[in-house]
């Protein structure tokens, strides 16, 4: 029968598109199958993961059931090695006009966020990007909303329907939106690496989840561009989503920039931590924007998080607010940083760190 997006009724299954590099599964995939984990087994039905590569390696393929996988489709061909716009859109939209999934979750990676607007478009569905929280569950829904809006959610009236429900910042991060795509399906979002739980590794969900493997209709007149070499960074990018600790540098620094980051450097070295920085450190150039925490930068969970001279401006708690114990040190005593901090220590940086690091190796 005709793929007709409009036809609701005839989409079922929850899908997450599980990117790979080099034929290694990406970590986002396994945080997103967490999270279709939870809305598949709300909505009653399969979660599968779809893989696009050549010869992955079938280990890396079963893993993906241990993370909540009940089935994964694998379309394996040597033009699917390399990521392209042309060939990965053509894949998954063969693939959603087969099976036609009821909601389709893609992480918001740079891939991500090319590959999902323009498979949306293709399939003639809606897509909300750079999501933060999903949910079928209007009861499970409004127990989110309790804690992240101002609105009296107890005396509010909500459809109860299966839509998805998907949270994005908006408005420069003034406020959380949540859109639904009640008419089309599949319904699409991009979500933030970082920010949904990677739920604890299955054995036997591993054992248990079905490789499908899909016919690939693809050659070389479907793809518009010719990958030449990938190159890859000179320098090895910072990684903040899986640290356990990050010490974040903001415009504090300005007065001696260097001895700023060195500071941050030297005091996440003893904690066994990482550097993270403000938006304002990366627009002036001081640090590179992999270090960037905060809306348009990661979202981070450490155990610790330190924020020198970071003024928390809503932009960059939303990236760090969920972090397990945050110390703050700020010469201002009113800035809005200390309303998140769990320490809060009002002071000039450059005094107070060295303090911390002295204390912390002397312990
Ligand atoms: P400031 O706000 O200038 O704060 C500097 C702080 O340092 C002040 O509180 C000051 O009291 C303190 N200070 C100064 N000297 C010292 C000292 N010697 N010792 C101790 N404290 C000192 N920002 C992000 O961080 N991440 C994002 O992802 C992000 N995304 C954005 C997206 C949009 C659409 C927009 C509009 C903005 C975004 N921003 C983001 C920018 C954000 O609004 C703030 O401008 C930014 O976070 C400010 O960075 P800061 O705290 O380092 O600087």
């Amino acid at each position: 029968m005709a793929f007709d997006s409009k036809d609701t009724a005839a989409f079922k299954g929850v899908w997450v598109f599980c990117e790979q590099r080099e034929g290694v599964i990406m970590s986002t995939s396994y945080q997103l199958l967490s999270e279709g984990r939870k809305l598949a087994n709300d909505l009653g039905v399969e979660l599968c993961g779809v893989v696009l590569g050549k010869d992955i390696k079938e280990d890396y393929l079963k893993a993906l059931g241990g993370y909540g996988a009940d089935k994964v489709y694998y379309c394996n061909h040597e033009l699917l090695d390399v990521y392209t716009t042309d060939a990965y859109t053509k894949v998954i939209c063969d693939l959603v006009e087969d099976k036609k999934p009821e909601i389709f979750l893609i992480g918001a990676t740079n891939i991500g966020r090319d590959l999902g607007p323009r498979c949306a478009a293709r399939l003639h569905t809606g897509l909300t990007a750079d999501c933060t929280h999903l949910d079928v569950d209007v009861a499970k829904y409004k127990e989110f909303l309790k804690t992240t809006s101002t609105i009296d959610v107890d005396n509010t009236v909500f459809e109860e329907n299966t839509n998805l429900k998907m949270t994005r910042p908006a408005f420069g991060g003034h406020l959380m939106a949540t859109i639904i795509c009640p008419r089309f399906r599949p319904q699409m979002s991009t979500v933030r690496p970082g920010v949904m739980q990677t739920q604890p590794y299955d054995e036997a969900g591993a054992a248990k989840t079905v490789i499908e493997n899909v016919n690939v209709a693809l050659s070389k007149d479907d793809i518009h561009v010719d990958v030449i070499e990938v190159k890859k960074a000179a320098k090895k990018l910072v990684d903040l989503i899986g640290a356990d600790v990050v010490v974040s540098v903001g415009r504090g620094i300005s007065k001696d920039v260097e001895g700023g980051i060195k500071l941050a450097e030297e005091l996440a070295g003893v904690l066994g931590g990482v550097v993270g920085s403000s938006r304002a450190c990366v627009d002036a150039g001081w640090i590179t924007a992999d270090h960037q925490v905060g809306q348009t930068g990661k979202t981070v969970h450490p155990r610790i998080y330190v924020a020198l001279g970071i003024s928390g401006a809503i932009q960059h708690l939303a990236g760090m607010q969920d972090s397990e114990c945050i110390i703050a040190v700020n010469k201002n005593e009113s800035a809005p940083i200390f309303d998140v901090a769990s320490y809060g220590i009002c002071g000039d940086l450059y005094k107070v760190t060295p303090m911390l690091i002295e204390a912390i190796r002397a312990a």
